[in-house]
C-alpha cells in the first residue's frame, strides 16, 4: 500500500479539507510511491484522511485528489472531475461576454495542478504538479471527448513546474493549431492570441471582467495602461471612449501583437500610444515631464509566487503605486492590480495606504477588483485568492 503517514496533529488542515500536505507534516512514506503516484494520506492514528498525489521533489509533498476513501484515481475519476469543472461553469458567461473561458482552475476545482482554457476551438493545459504530469494523457482525451475541441495544445512551461521536478513542456497533444491562429472574442472586441509563447495559456482571463469595468470608466479619461501586455485593458478603455490611452510594457512581442489586436478592431488608432519601456522607470520620466492622467491601470506581473517573497513584492507594489498616483490628476482614478499570492488583499491595501501618504495625496477606494467567475477560489483554499485589485479615486 503506497501511503503518507503524517506527523501527530499535522492532519489538522486536511480535516478542514485544505489539499497540500507540507514535506514537513509527513513522517512516514510507505510503499515507496513514485512521483505523480496516488498515495493514501494518513493521520499518526492511521485514520484514512484522503488520496492525494505524491510529489517527492516538491515542498508541496501531496496534493489531495479527492476525500472519499472508496473513490479510484484514474481515468474516469479525472474525466467525472472535468465534467463537474464544465457544468459548473454553465451560465456563469454570457455568449456575448467571450469565448474563451477558463474550464478547469486547479485545486479550486478538485483538479491540483491541473489547468484548461479554451479559446474557440483550441484548448490549452497546463500541467503544474506531478500528479498532473502523471495522467497527462488521460487528462487530454478527456479534454478533447468533452469540449469536442480540434485541438488540445500544452504549455506546461511554468516556473512551478521546476519546484516538482518537472521538465518544461509545451505542444500539440491532439490535432493542430489553426493555420490562421488563434483568436478570441471578449466584450465584442478580437483579440489574436499567441498560445504557444504567450504568457500563461497566451491571455489572462482572469482580468475579463475588470477590463470591462476599466472601458465602463474611460469615458473622454486620457488613460495610461502600464504592464499593457497584448493590449486588453488599452482596447476596452479605447472602445469605452478614451480621449486618450497611453500603453506601456517591455516585451516588445506582447506590444506587436496590441498593436495587431487594435488593427483587428475598428478603433481609433490615432487616439493610442505605445511605449516599450520599464515601467519602474517609464513612471519617472512622465513624472519628471510633467505628464498628468485621469485613469491609471497597473496590472504588474506577479511580484511575490510566495509569502516569503512579501517584502520585497511590497517595495515594488510602493514604489509604482506611488509614481502613479502623482501621475493622476485631482479626481483621477487608479486600477491597481497585484497576482501575487504571497501579497494578500490586506497587506496590498497597506502598500497603496504608504504608497498614497509618502505620495502626499489622499485617495479613496471606490472599487475592489477580483478574478472572473470562471477562476473560482475554493474557501478551504484560500491561496487560490490570488488577484486582487483596487481602484483608487484621488482626493
Ligand atoms: N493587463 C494585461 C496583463 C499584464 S501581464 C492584460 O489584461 O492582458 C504583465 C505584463 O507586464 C507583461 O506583458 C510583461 O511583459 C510586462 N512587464 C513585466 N515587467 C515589466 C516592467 N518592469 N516594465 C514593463 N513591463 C513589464
Amino acid at each position: 500500500m503506497k501511503q503518507l503517514i503524517l506527523k501527530p496533529g499535522r492532519e489538522k488542515s486536511l480535516l478542514r479539507r485544505h489539499p497540500w500536505v507540507f514535506s514537513g507534516a509527513v513522517a512516514r512514506v510507505q510503499g515507496d510511491p513514485e512521483a505523480g503516484d496516488s498515495v493514501a494520506l494518513r493521520a499518526a492514528g492511521g485514520e484514512f484522511l484522503a488520496w492525494a498525489a505524491y510529489s517527492p521533489a516538491s515542498q508541496i509533498r501531496a496534493r489531495v485528489w479527492s476525500w472519499e476513501e472508496k473513490e479510484r484515481i484514474d481515468g474516469d475519476f479525472l474525466r467525472a472531475r472535468l465534467r463537474r469543472a464544465l457544468g459548473a461553469r454553465e451560465r456563469l458567461l454570457s455568449a456575448d461576454d467571450s469565448d474563451a473561458l477558463r474550464l478547469a482552475h486547479g485545486e479550486s476545482d478538485g483538479l491540483p495542478g491541473v489547468i484548461a482554457d479554451r479559446y474557440g476551438d483550441v484548448v490549452v493545459l497546463q500541467l503544474l504538479s506531478a500528479g498532473a504530469e502523471r495522467w497527462r494523457s488521460e487528462l487530454a482525451d478527456a479534454v478533447r471527448e468533452l469540449t469536442g475541441c480540434a485541438c488540445v495544445f500544452e504549455r506546461s512551461d511554468a516556473d512551478v513546474r521546476a519546484l516538482e521536478g518537472l521538465p518544461a513542456k509545451s505542444g500539440v497533444l491532439h490535432g493542430a493549431l489553426p493555420a490562421a491562429g488563434v483568436q478570441l472574442r471578449e466584450h465584442g472586441l478580437a483579440y489574436g492570441v499567441d498560445v504557444a509563447a504567450g504568457h500563461k495559456t497566451g491571455f489572462y482571463l482572469d482580468q475579463r471582467d475588470n477590463r470591462k469595468r476599466i472601458g465602463a470608466l474611460a469615458r473622454g479619461r486620457e488613460v495610461l495602461n502600464c504592464f499593457c501586455y497584448t493590449g486588453g485593458f488599452t482596447l476596452n478603455a479605447l472602445a469605452g471612449g478614451a480621449k486618450s490611452v497611453l500603453s506601456v510594457d517591455s516585451s516588445a512581442d506582447a506590444l506587436a501583437q496590441a498593436q495587431e489586436n487594435l488593427c483587428r478592431n475598428e478603433l481609433d488608432a490615432a487616439r493610442a500610444e505605445w511605449q516599450d519601456a520599464d515601467v519602474f522607470k517609464y513612471l519617472r520620466a512622465l513624472r519628471d515631464q510633467g505628464r498628468s492622467f485621469d485613469l491609471v491601470v497597473l496590472d504588474p506581473p506577479k511580484f511575490a509566487p510566495t509569502a516569503a517573497f512579501a517584502e520585497k513584492a511590497a517595495r515594488g507594489y510602493k514604489d509604482i503605486n506611488l509614481l502613479a498616483l502623482k501621475l493622476l490628476r485631482p479626481g483621477g482614478l487608479l486600477a491597481s492590480f497585484s497576482c501575487s499570492g504571497g501579497v494578500s488583499a490586506e497587506l496590498f491595501q497597506k502598500i497603496l495606504a504608504g504608497a498614497a501618504l509618502d505620495a502626499g495625496v489622499d485617495a479613496s477606494i471606490v472599487g475592489h477588483f477580483a478574478a472572473a467567475a470562471d477562476h473560482p477560489v475554493l474557501l478551504s483554499f484560500p491561496e487560490g485568492d490570488y488577484l486582487k485589485g483596487l481602484l483608487l479615486r484621488r482626493g
